[in-house]
């Protein structure tokens, strides 16, 4: 049996136009079953932090108008697809839940992140919801299987951590379900910790949902749709020109998302590598399109840089020299735990630099602690890297990949573990014109 995992992601699920093209996309790609991962409507999910942020401040009124805001569009996508009565049923025990945990946290003023999660999920919930009613009103065997069933983390809530070894053994139970042609539809983001509450896997995180899914179910192909033509030189949004690339290595596409690119999630490349199995990205809405295979190994006639990434909201912490490094392993260990994602550690004989974007309020803790104890905390700072296969074979050619940044107040500079990046810090306002730049530099003109 073969196996193919889709993922649709915010925008390709955001109005009644894009939901059609997903379900002609899953009614083409997936004629005898498979597996379609969603997440929720565009929005949404920052809608449900705000109504949450609200009520944690005791603005219940406020929060249950975001509510109120975010049932209208849902169910105004609903009936102009037609499916406002096969979603009811559903979505009926969705939006109250939405609505008492709402209460709940207005009338205590308090926000924990496992009720943050619980809240979170009904986003994921009522998205997957609507696609299996159009689905079936598509006449496609669609069915709902709760993710919660088979995703298992820890019970870190809010930035989880998934347990694929208990997701593999779970997965079991879906298999005779698509060995019979089902089209089994689930949510991506969220998980189940052991106490069986709910768990999110951190913002973007349905990407890693469909290749842990993917990984867990042996299936040969995980396909990521989304709002641009495949994985792109650079972020559109910086850089227009940026064009789509059409094949590339895990290694690239690992690197890429680990250093910021927002088309894939961090943590969904790991679950390619162990699974072995082919990733595309490829875009919703115009499905003919260009789009990007991510393969084990490309042919070695890489470029030298494929593809530029930043991001922002980092902070830099600088530890003095000393003879041991256990206090940077420990805080970058308890940084870890609490949810910070690492961008760099770079320890010299003339001190230490560790890069972090805290990600998670208890990451926020543990610095506004090291803080506190005297250590130097750097805000504002921005990581941009450069990254491509080619840089393996002539890792020399790095060093000029910074030459034209004699005048940037650089630091932290990289050459990443995996010999096919270079990365630096910069003040985050800088990103504007050096994204743009370091593009036309090194893939606009192949500098
Ligand atoms: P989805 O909701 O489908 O998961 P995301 O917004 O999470 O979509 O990711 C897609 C977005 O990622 C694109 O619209 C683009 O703005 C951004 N992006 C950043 N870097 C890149 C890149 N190198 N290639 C493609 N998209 C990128
Ligand atoms: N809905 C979640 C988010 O907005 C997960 C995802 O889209 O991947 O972060
Ligand atoms: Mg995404």
């Amino acid at each position: 049996m073969s196996i193919k995992v889709l993922k649709f992601g915010g925008t390709s699920v955001g109005s009644p136009e894009a939901l059609r093209l997903a379900a002609s996309i899953i009614g083409q790609e997936l004629p005898t079953g498979g597996v379609v991962v969603v997440s929720a409507l565009s929005g949404t999910t920052d809608q449900i932090l705000k109504a949450v942020a609200l009520a944690g401040k005791g603005d219940t009124n406020g929060a249950l108008e975001l509510l109120g805001a975010i049932e209208v569009r849902h169910r105004t996508a609903a009936d102009a697809l037609g499916v406002s009565r096969a979603v009811e049923e559903a979505w009926a025990p969705l939006f109250d839940r939405l609505q008492s945990l709402l209460e709940g946290m207005g009338l205590l003023w308090e926000t924990s992140p496992k009720a943050k999660d619980a809240a979170l999920a009904i986003g994921e919930s009522l998205s997957a919801n609507l696609v299996v009613a159009l689905l079936q009103a598509e006449g496609l065997a669609a069915r709902l299987k709760d993710a919660r069933e088979v995703m298992r983390t820890d019970a870190r809530h809010g930035r989880a951590r998934p347990r694929p070894d208990l997701i593999r053994t779970a997965c079991e139970d879906w298999k005779p379900l698509l060995a019979q042609g089902a089209c089994l539809v689930t949510q991506g983001f969220i998980g189940a910790c052991p106490d069986g509450s709910t768990t999110t896997l951190g913002r973007g995180g349905s990407d890693t949902s469909a290749t842990l899914l993917g990984e867990a179910l042996g299936a040969e192909e995980v396909q990521i749709w989304t709002d641009v033509d495949g994985v792109l030189t650079a972020d559109p949004s910086l850089v227009p020109e940026a064009r789509p690339i059409p094949v590339m290595s895990l290694r690239e596409a690992a690197a890429l998302s680990a250093f910021g690119a927002k088309v894939l999630h961090a943590d969904s490349l790991a679950p390619v590598e162990r699974g072995g199995f082919r990733l595309v990205v490829a875009n919703t809405h115009r499905p003919e399109a260009s789009r990007t295979v991510i393969l084990a190994s490309t042919d070695g006639q890489d470029a030298l840089i494929t593809s530029v990434a930043y991001k922002e909201g980092l902070v830099g912490l600088h530890f003095p020299p000393a003879r041991d490094l256990d206090a940077v392993f420990q805080a970058a260990s308890d940084l870890q735990d609490a949810g910070a994602a690492r961008y760099g550690l770079l320890c010299t004989p003339e001190g230490s630099l560790l890069a972090v974007r805290p990600e998670h309020p208890d990451a926020e803790e543990v610095i506004a602690r090291l803080k506190a104890s005297g250590l130097r905390v750097e805000t504002g700072l921005a990581s941009v890297a450069l990254v491509g296969e080619g840089l393996r074979r002539e890792p020399g050619r790095a060093l000029a990949l910074l030459a034209p940044l004699e005048r940037e107040s650089v630091g932290g500079i990289l050459s990443g573990g995996a010999g096919i990046s270079v990365a630096f810090l910069v003040p985050d306002e800088r990103l504007r014109e050096l994204i743009p730049a370091l593009h036309r530099r090194f893939i606009e003109t192949k500098g």
